[in-house]
């Protein structure tokens, strides 16, 4: 490797590697990096997975791969031989902008557990030049701006794979990109994602503001455009078709190749429909095999034997649904095959509540998944569930045999091995290097347990590990944090189902405590992370609130030595991986039955971080195996909750009325030294909000969540006991590796050989 880098320094740059800036020798190891990835590529397998997605949030590449390479150790070595270090190189990198939250992901985890057991299977999606937008923050509110992530020197290679592309009114040309997943000492598996050459980047004005009709130029610039307008919705369609149209065609054009004569395609293909954004792979695919003279009856059965359909939410405005004249609009081609697909439907079934196209005229995506797909699965078991017995009950009843659960994971190799090389280490040493592959291994853990020198060495890494935070907050983003404190994070994309509003008025309790005398015993740092949609104003309102607390209480001398609450701006996946090793207290609080899984809950875990939640997502599944004693659980059941939905008779104006502790923390928002501070139009709206609405009911489990926390900081002062309880999450972890979901969907879903 030495030879290697100091031959390619001198080729390429007409340098000695010690004279290389950070960049060129970030340029270099790409080159390295991609001629290794290529060795590993691999034919082998039959059928072949195609997982597509709107979103792939894969966080920054270079040490990922050097891990997965087997690089790392060789690579780090040489490069501080030459005066240089890796992590500054890594800072070179810009994150890849791809990806939304969670979903997207999952889908970055589970291409890197795919690749790592050795699975034929790529990943398919678009190329978005500007992304998700960035946030700043600016007078406590948050802006947008357009994430220009692409540069010269990237991961992405061109390919000479392009197809034409219609739509109603046009035809584009598409161009399609590779990045290469490297697995985990295994094979290179491809993330391909399509583009469009006639983008104009230059379009964008304003913000994040571009005529949304010019689809030749705008295709691929944004993810999520914002869709509360009719625009909007259709250049989402326009983008969703892109995606399919060419997802198809080149599974069909490598099916082919490799031997399928199409009426077996199911042989060779299984294709992974994340979310209901690719939906429409089905008709494309359907109209693709009758254009080559497969009649319409087979092509059907053909492709419902291949495509398979993973549910993530029961949040109603996420189903998506589509007016059949936006899709008469974009894409004429699809309508006359979503109108056999719902007539062949209504022939089956008497329950119009199973029609694709429903009275109105709309077109229900996720009904065309179940319908025409053979596997329908949940992210976390209690999710399953409520697909099953509630949100898709119907369709359950239909094909009970679709139905099936596969709770999410994260890969150990980006939220251990990379983000957290001290913890990793400590395991290693301990229980030797076997949980690397083998991530059940790591309960081998739980015979230290009662060690105090194991349990005082875990203590010492996540002080490491916040010093680290503290010191990489300060430089990028001037934040100050009490390195002594308690680390208290939510960090996750804000939604009022997430509940942050829960935990800014927990801060607003805290504040006034302080203000009267109760000093904590550990200085508390809360901290918060969070994007929200452009056109979703209360989520919005809620990062305000954040940021005019955050403001109140750093300009309090009397209180910020106690209580300190920061919201780090743009929340990715490189300030997850800085965040989430700094842990102490995970915050998982969603309202049960909202959060499909989570994966943030994981990472947390994972990292030695002790959760407190609700019973809702894979947080069920982290208490079963952790035990009552390693988490922290308040508020009420999914049952519960869905019982108040189906009776209506939640109602915040009466915790309002009748709990005057509650009155006072809402009605801080709105109090003078709060609109001394922030927007009063702001914070009014959601004031309001909070006391008739609060659709997703913050005021049911305040009350509990306050005691739970309180409880929760408590206990921390025990140091070790709560050593304990952080050992004991770290052993029971290794459920919630990706490479043990992998093995399951390949299992009972994929079936690849
Ligand atoms: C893991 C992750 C998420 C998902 O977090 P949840 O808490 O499960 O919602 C979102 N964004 C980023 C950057 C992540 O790494």
């Amino acid at each position: 490797m030495e030879q290697k880098l100091c031959y390619m320094a001198e080729e390429h740059l007409g340098k000695t590697l010690d004279a290389c800036t950070n960049q060129e020798i970030y340029g270099l190891l790409l080159q390295i990096i991609k001629e290794e990835a290529k060795k590993k590529e691999s034919m082998q397998g039959k059928r072949k997975l195609y997982y597509i997605s709107a979103e792939f949030l894969i966080g920054k590449l270079l040490s990922n791969n050097l891990i997965n390479l087997k690089l790392y150790d060789e690579v780090k070595t040489v490069l501080e031989k030459y005066g240089k270090n890796l992590s500054e190189i890594e800072e070179v990198e810009m994150e890849p902008s791809l990806g939304n939250g969670g979903l997207g992901r999952l889908a970055a985890c589970f291409l890197d557990s795919i690749a790592t057991l050795g699975l034929n299977g790529d990943g398919i999606g678009l190329n978005y030049h500007y992304g998700l937008f960035q946030q700043k923050f600016e007078n406590h509110l948050q802006k947008e701006v357009p994430n220009p992530w692409l540069s010269e020197q990237s991961w992405l290679t061109k390919t000479d794979v392009t197809y034409p592309i219609s739509f109603g009114n046009l035809t584009v040309q598409s161009r399609m990109y590779d990045i290469d997943v490297t697995g985990y000492e295994n094979r290179t598996n491809k993330l391909h994602l399509f583009d469009i050459e006639t983008i104009d980047e230059s379009i964008v004005e304003d913000g994040i503001h571009f005529n949304k009709e010019d689809i030749e130029h705008n295709l691929t610039l944004f993810l999520y455009p914002d869709d509360s307008d009719e625009q909007g919705r259709l250049l989402r369609i326009y983008q969703q078709y892109f995606m399919v149209s060419n997802g198809a065609r080149l599974i069909l054009d490598e099916c082919v190749a490799r031997g399928s004569n199409l009426h077996d395609l199911h042989e060779y293909a299984a294709i992974q429909i994340n979310d209901t954004h690719p939906t429409m792979v089905i008709p494309e695919l359907i109209r693709l095999l009758t254009e080559k003279g497969i009649d319409m009856d087979e092509a059907i059965e053909i492709v419902t034997k291949t495509c398979a359909y993973t549910n993530h939410t029961i949040l109603s405005e996420a189903l998506e649904k589509w007016p059949i004249h936006y899709l008469k609009k974009v894409v004429p081609q699809l309508v006359p095959i979503i109108e056999i697909l719902d007539d062949k439907v209504r022939r089956k079934f008497e329950d119009s509540s199973v029609y694709i196209i429903d009275k109105s005229d709309v077109v229900h995506m996720a009904h065309i998944d179940i319908h025409y797909g053979y596997s329908v699965n949940g992210v976390a078991a209690l999710h399953t569930e409520i697909l099953k017995n509630n949100e898709l009950n119907n369709f359950y009843r239909i094909y009970p045999e679709k139905f099936n659960n596969k709770t999410n994971g994260i890969t150990f190799r980006r939220w251990l091995m990379h983000c957290n090389h001290a913890l990793t280490d400590f395991i290693t040493d301990k229980i030797g290097d076997g949980f690397k592959k083998d991530a059940s291994e790591l309960e081998k853990l739980l015979a230290y347990k009662e060690d105090e020198t194991v349990l005082s060495d875990l203590l010492k890494i996540k002080t490491e590990c916040k010093k680290a935070l503290v010191s990489y907050l300060k430089q990028t983003q001037g934040i100050e944090l009490w390195e002594n404190g308690i680390f208290d994070i939510q960090i996750k994309r804000l939604h009022e189902y997430k509940r942050q509003q829960m935990n800014a008025l927990y801060v607003i309790y805290k504040y006034l405590e302080i203000k009267s005398g109760k000093i904590p015993t550990t200085p508390i740092n809360v901290i918060f992370g969070a994007k929200a949609a452009p056109a979703y104003t209360i989520a919005k309102d809620i990062i305000h609130l954040i940021l005019c607390l955050q403001e109140l209480i750093q300009k309090d001398p009397e209180v910020h030595p106690y209580l300190n609450v920061v919201m780090v701006e743009n929340y990715n996946v490189t300030l997850a991986e800085k965040l989430i090793p700094a842990c102490d207290l995970s915050e998982q609080i969603s309202l049960a039955s909202k959060e499909a899984s989570g994966t943030g809950n994981m990472k947390f875990m994972l990292n030695g971080a002790v959760t407190l939640g609700t019973m809702d997502g894979a947080n069920v599944e982290i208490a079963d195996l952790v035990g009552r004693e390693n988490i922290y659980i308040f508020g009420e059941s999914s049952q519960e909750v869905i019982d108040h939905y189906n009776k209506g008779d939640y109602h915040p104006n009466w915790y309002y009325e009748n709990d005057e502790e509650v009155r006072k923390l809402i009605d801080f928002i709105v109090s003078e030294p709060m609109l001394a501070i922030g927007q009063e139009e702001n914070l009014r709206r959601l004031h309001h909000e909070l006391i008739h609405k609060d659709w997703f009911m913050t005021l049911l489990d305040l009350k509990d969540y306050m005691k739970k926390k309180e409880e929760a900081y408590a206990d921390y002062e025990n140091r070790m006991e709560w050593a304990k309880k952080m050992l004991t999450n770290i052993a029971k972890a290794g459920f919630f590796s990706s490479d043990r979901t992998i093995a399951q969907y390949n299992e009972e879903i994929w079936k690849l050989s």
